[in-house]
């Protein structure tokens, strides 16, 4: 299964998530990702799964007149999947909705992934990071890529691309949020010349248990420095689409693995699929494992969870 929710998203209303991409596939391996460590590190394109599968999923999945977006964002980097521009501009023409992809970015430097992401209606990219340095140890990205090039790509790709791109810049408490390191990310925005910049912090379990999500007052210093960027920096509310799963065990495995569930997410879902009890027995059963961050519950499949 490709295609999941819709999801609430922050930025995106009720955006149908399709992932292109084998778990865990990436070419960075960054210390807040919330799918934890990257297992396939790796910059080659290849055509993971029969695009028209991929495809056939999407327009099964779209729920009528409830999607905002169909977002391309994977379990892993979607532009590593190199049909990516064949599924954009077929999902644009078979549903008549906006299309956007969540990338890293970091394959921008090459002119057929800008071809790709230049069918899209909104391209999110990631930085991080105004200098090598911070680059290397916020998103650890595969040992070929350099921030210049991931930012000469990201600078490329705006000047090329006539819709949105919104960047996101993750901020972890000491390693990119001081003032020197906001300064520094600041100047790299100015050269991408985005259309909104939005300011995150880890508020889903990390990859890594030293992160930590930066103070409220660094956030807003951030969005200062960075004129007027927007923080989505509160946990999503709003229900998961649900109609692509039988039974409330599968719609909790196949949404925890990509996206960590809040102990009340997962006894929502219980309670709209009327299985009282599921999830207690799946604490039982070590299925799903309690696991608090930033004094949250969540209950992650225990796949998910291990390592953390
Ligand atoms: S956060 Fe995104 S870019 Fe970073 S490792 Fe996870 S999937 Fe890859």
């Amino acid at each position: 299964m490709y295609v999941y929710g819709p999801v609430p998203s922050r930025r995106l209303g009720r955006s149908l998530g399709v992932s292109p991409i084998p778990p865990k596939t990436c070419s960075y391996t960054c210390v807040y990702c919330q799918l934890g460590r990257t297992t396939d590190l790796q910059i080659k394109r290849e055509s993971y799964f029969p695009k028209e599968d991929i495809l056939a999923d999407i327009i099964s999945s779209a729920p009528e007149g409830k999607t905002d977006y169909v977002t391309f964002v994977g379990d892993g980097e979607p532009t590593l999947n190199k049909d990516l521009g064949w599924l954009i501009q077929h999902t644009r023409d078979r549903l008549h909705l906006p299309v956007a992809v969540i990338t890293n970015g970091s394959l921008l430097s090459r002119k057929d992934v800008r071809e790709d992401l230049g069918m899209a209606d909104v391209i999110i990219p990631t930085l991080d990071a105004g200098n090598e340095m911070t680059f290397r140890a916020v998103n650890r990205p595969h040992r070929n890529i350099s921030f210049d090039s991931m930012l000469r790509g990201q600078i490329d790709f705006r000047r090329e691309y006539s819709g949105q791109v919104w960047i996101e810049v993750m901020l972890v408490k000491g390693l990119n949020d001081t003032e020197e390191e906001l300064q520094s990310i600041k100047h790299a925005i100015d050269m991408i010349e985005p259309d909104r910049v939005y300011v995150l912090t880890p508020i889903r379990p990390p990859a890594e248990s030293w992160v930590k999500p930066s103070d409220p007052q660094t956030i807003l210093r951030a969005q200062e420095i960075f004129g007027g960027a927007v923080s989505v920096t509160e946990l999503e509310t709003g229900q998961f689409g649900l109609t692509e799963f039988t039974n409330a065990r599968q719609a909790i495995m196949e949404i925890g693995s990509r996206h960590p569930l809040r102990s009340e997410q997962a006894t929502e879902i219980e309670l709209m699929f009327s299985e009282s009890g599921v999830v207690r027995q799946m604490i039982e059963n070590k299925e799903l494992v309690n696991f608090k961050y930033n004094g949250v519950d969540y209950l992650l499949p225990e796949h998910f969870a291990r390592g953390r």
